[in-house]
């Protein structure tokens, strides 16, 4: 059963996720930002994490949910 996710906008206006204790950043390929599947991966990606999910109309289609650090934010 997938979690519930929450979709909602920081303080600067980019669109992320909430998915339980952990948070996505929309992943944009520029071109392709008109198409419906969007990919997310998790905020601390830069960190290495290589968590991603994809979402199709505000609902997760798909999901790679393997985080490398714990779920506390930093
Ligand atoms: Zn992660």
């Amino acid at each position: 059963m997938l979690p519930e996710v929450i979709f909602t906008t920081s303080v600067h206006g980019n669109p992320f996720l909430k998915v339980g204790e952990f948070t996505y950043s929309m992943f944009t390929p520029s071109r392709t930002s008109a198409c419906l599947k969007k990919r997310w991966v998790c905020s601390k990606w830069r960190s290495g994490c290589r968590a991603t999910l994809y979402t199709v109309d505000h609902h997760i289609i798909s999901m790679r949910n393997e985080h490398m650090h714990t779920s506390r934010r930093n």
